[in-house]
């Protein structure tokens, strides 16, 4: 093992490496999201434990070999444009070959769309994988994801076999482009324009902002998923409908579209962030995905997707940025024991870096195991089980805007353990905590999803799901009390489900719509910390049946620290939420900054 005395001393002075962590993955996958059960169901029969076994170290292994090595030439060389064309940093087209010929891009893709049938969770371990190796690069993926689910559930037969079969291959990408300038959070305040032809297809005019992966030189074709306005439309989300505008037409032409500008970012340096402009002469054709008005529905199901995938690129960067702060904290020599004799120890041995390690540890699990539930909750949405979309419409807030606050969270604390060889960028922890920090913002900011959370989904069906949640974490702390091991976890599992319980109650009885937004943010993170208390709690009920007794015990323990050093937290931020807006408007508003 290296050590790391000074810095300078040891010109590989943290390695970036990446383990893709398959153990706690497979683990999770069975106990938390049930995959048994899932590969019971005739659509998921392919999710055998040896295709699942096969597929996470295969998938582990590009992770590991080919993205990780890119990840810090990325953040370093940026994506250029020149004269309206995006250059990835080197080796990043040869990776995404590697990519489409190994199959990685139809693996949750149901097999009657040319996929391999493999449940939306299993995929979604793979992106975890791709993620932690390499957030800028796996964003790609994740966007032809969203728009491969978008395009099988609402586009016409036609327009499928144009389009859906070279995403399913990988051999083309796609985007998303709702945000415009004066229309972020706000969808619906979008203009561009979309006027029939009178032939089906449609001329696109209008600029659209920070599209993700917009022009790159990776792919053959680019498959654009734009939301713009028929001339006739009403006003906000019901005028919008959903085009697919092809970066090449089926003839082979070049669309009237091009990328004009590349943001200069904190991090992800290696995903294009384009400005695009579709139809500067007025020949830039789409054609209509779904019905006319039935843009944002179309454009929800690429969205739940990829709230589904932010929120686990929140679990990975946690992941990755454990996995580097361990190693460091391993070799690192610094400081006498407190306490202890004089001799300097590793800084792995001090309790308080401990305590940082543990809650990353800790943190990252909870969310990870958040997600895939999140994720399982969509399989069964996608066979028709009422209950998983109930699930899932709950979750997916939670899971968006919880992990992602983990993610950089978990970034900022894995960057302390460095001391300033964390705040330098040659160590790699700054990269883990500037890419990290977008995952809060796009795709729905968290503010949004925590008003998501209180003023849709704690009201829908009469609150029927979070009621089944927190019945089903009860059940858990029974069967914690009955447990003669694991028994002194029920309490802390137990006072954190009733402070969220009654501030739950309190929310949906107030009276005020201010009262109710401004507990937003403090809620989702009770709903966060409670629901990832509840899930490695399940852990370490389940552990004991695992082959390897370190790990069943490291869960009991992730479980208790879990229990005992955060769940506290949530009781405090119930007294919060339930103080309403008063005291957020009292000052006026040309005073809040002192
Ligand atoms: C790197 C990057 C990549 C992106 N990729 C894409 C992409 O591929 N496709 C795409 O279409 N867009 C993309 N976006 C855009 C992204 O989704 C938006 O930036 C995001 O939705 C927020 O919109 P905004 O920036 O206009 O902020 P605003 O909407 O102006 O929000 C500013 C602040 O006000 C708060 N706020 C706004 N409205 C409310 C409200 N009703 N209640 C409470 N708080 C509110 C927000 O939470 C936020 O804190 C990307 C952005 C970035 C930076």
């Amino acid at each position: 093992m290296a050590v790391y005395t000074r810095k300078g001393t040891n010109p590989k002075a943290c390695p970036m490496t990446y383990a893709a962590p398959t153990r706690e993955q497979r683990f999770v996958l069975d106990v938390i999201a049930d995959l048994p059960g899932l590969a019971a169901r005739p659509a998921y029969a392919n999710a055998t434990p040896d295709v699942v076994d096969a597929v996470l170290d295969e998938a582990g292994k590009l992770a590991a070999n080919v993205f990780a090595p890119l990840n810090r030439i990325g953040d370093t060389a940026h994506a250029r444009l020149a004269d309206g064309v995006v250059t990835l940093p080197p080796g990043f087209a040869e990776a995404y070959k590697l990519y489409v010929e190994g199959g990685w891009a139809g693996l949750g893709v149901p097999e009657a769309h040319g996929g391999q049938g493999l449940p939306f969770v299993v995929a979604v371990a793979v992106q975890e994988q791709l993620t932690s190796a390499n957030m800028a690069f796996a964003l790609c993926m994740m966007l032809s994801q969203g728009a491969i689910e978008a395009l099988a559930a609402h586009a016409s037969p036609d327009l499928q076999e144009r389009y859906l079969s070279k995403l399913v291959t990988g051999e083309w990408t796609g985007t998303m482009n709702l945000t415009e300038p004066q229309a972020g959070s706000d969808v619906g305040a979008l203009k561009s324009r979309a006027e029939p032809v009178g032939d089906g297809s449609y001329r696109i005019k209008g600029t659209k902002i920070y599209i993700t992966w917009g022009e790159h030189d990776a792919a053959d074709n680019i498959v654009h998923l734009v939301l713009a306005r028929l001339p006739d439309a009403p006003p906000g989300t019901k005028g919008i409908s959903l085009f697919v505008v092809p970066k090449f037409l089926p003839d082979g032409s070049r669309n009237d579209l091009k990328c004009v500008g590349l943001e200069h970012k904190l991090g992800i340096n290696a995903s294009p962030t384009c400005t695009m402009s579709f139809g500067d002469h007025d020949q830039c054709i789409g054609w209509l995905v779904g019905a006319e008005g039935g843009g944002m529905r179309a454009m929800f199901t690429m969205m739940n997707n990829a709230r589904v995938q932010v929120g686990l690129q929140g679990v990975a960067i946690a992941e990755a940025a454990t996995q580097h702060a361990l190693a460091y904290a391993r070799g690192r020599v610094q400081s006498a024991k407190f306490g202890g004799s004089r001799e300097p120890v590793r800084i792995v041995e001090h309790a308080d870096v401990r305590r940082t390690l543990m809650t990353c540890r800790a943190l990252t699990e909870a969310s990870r195991a958040l997600v895939y539930l999140n994720a399982a909750a969509v399989d069964r949405a996608h066979a028709g089980d009422a209950e998983g979309a109930g699930l899932a419409d709950l979750l997916t807030p939670i899971a968006k805007a919880w992990a992602t606050d983990i993610g950089v969270e978990v970034a900022s604390l894995a960057l302390q353990v460095f001391g300033g060889m964390g705040y330098v960028e040659e160590t790699g922890a700054a990269q883990f905590l500037r890419d990290a920090r977008i995952a809060p913002i796009y795709e729905g900011t968290n503010g949004i999803q925590a008003m998501d959370l209180v003023g849709r989904k704690l009201t829908q069906d009469g609150g029927a799901h979070w009621r089944e949640v927190f019945a089903q974490v009860r059940d858990t702390v029974r069967e914690l009390e009955a447990h003669p091991e694991l028994k002194t976890l029920a309490p802390w599992l137990d006072d954190a489900l009733a402070a969220t319980n009654t501030a739950t109650v309190w929310l949906t009885g107030a009276n005020h719509p201010d009262d109710i937004a401004a507990g937003a943010t403090p809620y989702l993170r009770m709903m966060g910390l409670t629901l990832g208390g509840w899930l490695l709690a399940r852990q370490a009920l389940a552990a004991g049946g695992h082959a390897d007794p370190a790990f069943a015990a490291a869960k009991v323990t992730t479980a208790r620290f879990f229990a005992e050093q955060l769940l506290p937290q949530v009781t405090a931020l119930g007294a919060g939420v339930m103080r309403g807006a008063a005291l957020l408007y009292a000052i006026p508003e040309d005073g809040l900054a002192a």
